[in-house]
């Protein structure tokens, strides 16, 4: 039996994978789909930089070559005045370097896990967890689809790292809606942007509508990542017209 069954080998289980192995904390991954995948959320901040240094992944994140990002840039509607922020003006305890990455996530969740993987973490791939199993209140272990039979794996502590998926909070039905963050986003890659000044920075512009943002971020010298947020009571459906911003 391991001592921590850890559900998602996104960045959260993974590096917590991480930590418990360099312990001496035996754990297994349970991954519902094969990586590499795609995911939302590719621009770090610079926080992420001491978890990748106290677990020794800094290397492998140089090696990859992912885009140094040295900072951000905020461009309103209404004038060209634009605010950039560098993380070099504003050091952080324990962080050396002044930047941190813009990444395509297939590949750096990819590379996180098999990094977990490399440090003692049990990784399972494409084996989706049906559920978590209780004895009163306390978790005891989750009941695991393996291709086409389903296992009931224990461990004296289990960690819901699902993310948006909230395996335990759907389960439980204890999730509550926050009324300010009933958002919707759209993101898409798109070739041969003209990325400005400052290209490596992660560049939001603010739309002229109600709670309305434009992220661009570079994933490659020709890939760039455009997404955009809004709240769904001021903008129907209709009216997102992504590709035309580009
Ligand atoms: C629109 C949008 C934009 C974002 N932009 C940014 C950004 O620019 N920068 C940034 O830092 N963050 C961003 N984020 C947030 C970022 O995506 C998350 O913080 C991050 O992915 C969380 O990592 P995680 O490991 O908790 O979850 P995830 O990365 O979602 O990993 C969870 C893993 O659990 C697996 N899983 C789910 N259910 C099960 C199950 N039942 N059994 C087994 N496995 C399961 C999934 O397959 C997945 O691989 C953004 C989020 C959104 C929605």
């Amino acid at each position: 039996m391991q001592d921590v069954l850890i559900i998602g080998g996104g960045p959260a289980g993974a590096a917590l994978g991480c930590y418990l192995s360099m312990k001496g904390i035996s754990n297994t991954i349970l991954e519902a789909e094969v990586f590499p995948r795609d995911h939302v959320g590719e621009s770090m901040v610079t926080a992420t930089t001491r978890i990748f240094s106290e677990i020794g992944f800094l290397e492998t994140m140089e090696r990859a070559g992912f885009i140094r990002k040295y900072g951000a840039s905020w461009h309103p509607t209404a004038s060209k005045a634009s605010v950039h922020v560098e993380f070099g003006e504003f050091p952080q305890e324990g962080i050396e370097q002044d930047y941190t990455y813009q990444v395509d996530r297939s590949l750096f969740d990819a590379l996180l896990l098999k990094h977990a993987q490399k440090l003692g973490s049990n990784v399972y791939q494409g084996v989706r967890v049906k559920k978590v199993l209780f004895d009163g209140d306390r978790a005891y272990g989750a009941e695991v689809q393996f291709a086409d039979t389903t296992q009931t794996l224990e461990a004296p502590l289990v960690v819901d790292a699902s993310g948006r998926n909230t395996l335990i909070g759907s389960q439980l039905k204890i999730k509550q809606k926050d009324p300010l963050f009933n958002q919707f986003a759209v993101h898409a890659w798109f070739e041969d942007v003209n990325k400005g000044e400052r290209p490596d920075d992660i560049h939001i512009h603010f739309l002229p509508i109600k709670r309305g943002w434009v992220w661009q971020i570079p994933i490659t010298d020709k890939i760039t990542s455009i997404g955009g947020g809004n709240g769904k009571r001021s903008l129907p459906r209709s009216q997102i017209r992504l590709r035309s911003l580009v």
